[in-house]
């Protein structure tokens, strides 16, 4: 298809059905019928058909969002599960064997650390940890037996970026399979493959919803790939539901849009915050003085939705931060209409050790905001009005 990608958001449509419907249609149903029994024993002669058979893999409105995400990553063919969770720990079932090793930032989300240090190694699967600001140490971690790299940029919560274009060189050298964690940024900012990703993976629960309704993961990248990682998907069930999808085929018909937003008051919202007496530090991609401010720009259209700062007062004055807001939601969801406070130390990294909280950038006043929709002066007065109480 010749459409941009902001069209192919909006236009990319499973086929109209004989109602004539304007809005994509939600196929919520387990199962399909087939036409005779030679049409039902020919579905299921072929585990790699595309026919419709049982919404556990097979669901037009499934389909319809996944083909859309694979369009904005510019991938040919994807799977959809359940949950963000759900995308990563197929992606690692599927690639990753006994006896194997996979090399990952150590900035990833919480979850995603939990399968690395507590449920590979019991399957005898093998992780080596590097630090997001250091990428010449990548090289000597790999191993004979190294099978995949993964990452998230930016990283959830400190913001580090890393180059994609010189991680995969790495990569293709050594014949490791590279994994990128799209969330914070989403395909309408960063589109990971283009820099030599081979599979770019989402929590769908986030940007993609967009307004903090349901859950959802996607994986996209080249078929040869994605054709053992469907059929992972098809035999264990991970599965989305149809309902999902089309909120989610739905939401991304405004992605671009609400992106451009979100990253445009996002920067506002960092500058806002910069020489305020009680921030000791902001981190924004698009802020000169974010550190890898020169990657951002080579591969993000813009900074995303999310910054990062540093209260004066750590914990106590974190706690106090959050309990002073008035509009801002106190929750640990991100990417939503709403803009959202959160205070990594005591929550989604409660349960990393403070040596580890401190290897990936958390410390005890670190705050995450993401930015919302809202009007931006509402949420920069939010937020200076908490600071002074906090
Ligand atoms: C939320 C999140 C996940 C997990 O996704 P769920 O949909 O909550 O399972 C994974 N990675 C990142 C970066 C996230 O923000």
């Amino acid at each position: 298809m010749a459409y941009r990608p902001e069209t192919q958001a909006i236009r990319l449509q499973t086929a109209r059905t004989q109602e004539k419907e304007h809005a994509t249609p939600l196929f919520l149903t387990s199962s399909f019928v087939y036409d005779s029994a030679e049409d039902m024993a020919a579905a299921f002669s072929d585990d790699t058909l595309d026919v419709n058979i049982y919404s556990r893999f097979s669901n037009p409105t499934v389909d319809e969002f996944i083909n859309k995400v694979a369009a904005l990553e510019g991938a040919e063919d994807g799977i959809a599960t359940g949950t963000g969770m759900a995308a990563i720990f197929s992606t690692f079932m599927t690639f990753l064997s006994k006896g194997d090793h996979i090399v990952s930032a150590s900035a990833v989300f919480g979850s995603t650390h939990t399968i690395l240090t507590k449920y590979l190694p019991k399957w005898g699967i093998d992780f080596s940890y590097f630090d997001m600001t250091r990428p010449e140490t990548i090289e000597a971690l790999i191993k004979p037996n190294t099978r995949m790299l993964y990452l998230e940029t930016p990283s959830n919560p400190g913001l580090d970026i890393i180059d994609l274009e010189y991680v995969s060189a790495i990569c293709k050298k050594h014949n490791v399979l590279f994994v990128v964690d799209n969330c914070f940024a989403t395909p309408a900012v960063q589109q990971p493959i283009k820099f030599g990703a081979d599979l770019v993976l989402h929590s769908a629960t986030k940007f993609m919803d967009g307004q903090g309704r349901v859950l959802g993961g996607v994986v996209v990248g080249r078929k040869e790939l994605i054709n053992p990682l469907y059929l992972f998907v098809r035999n264990t069930g991970p599965s989305m539901s149809a309902f999902n999808a089309w909120v989610l085929t739905k939401s991304l018909e405004t992605l671009f849009v609400r992106m451009d937003r979100h990253a445009e008051s996002a920067m506002k919202v960092a500058q806002g915050l910069q020489g305020h007496a009680k921030v000791n530090s902001v981190k924004y991609p698009m802020l000169e003085n974010h550190p890898q401010h020169a990657i951002a720009k080579k591969q993000m259209r813009n900074g995303g939705a999310i910054v990062s700062f540093e209260i004066k007062g750590g914990v106590d004055a974190g706690r106090k931060f959050l309990n002073a807001l008035q509009m801002i939601s106190m929750t640990n969801n991100l990417g939503d209409s709403r803009t959202i406070a959160s205070h990594p130390a005591s929550t989604t990294h409660s349960k990393l050790t403070e040596t580890e909280r401190s290897s990936v950038g958390i410390t005890a006043g670190l705050i995450r905001v993401s930015v919302g929709l809202e009007h931006v002066d509402d949420i920069l007065e939010d937020l200076r009005q908490a600071l002074d109480k906090s």
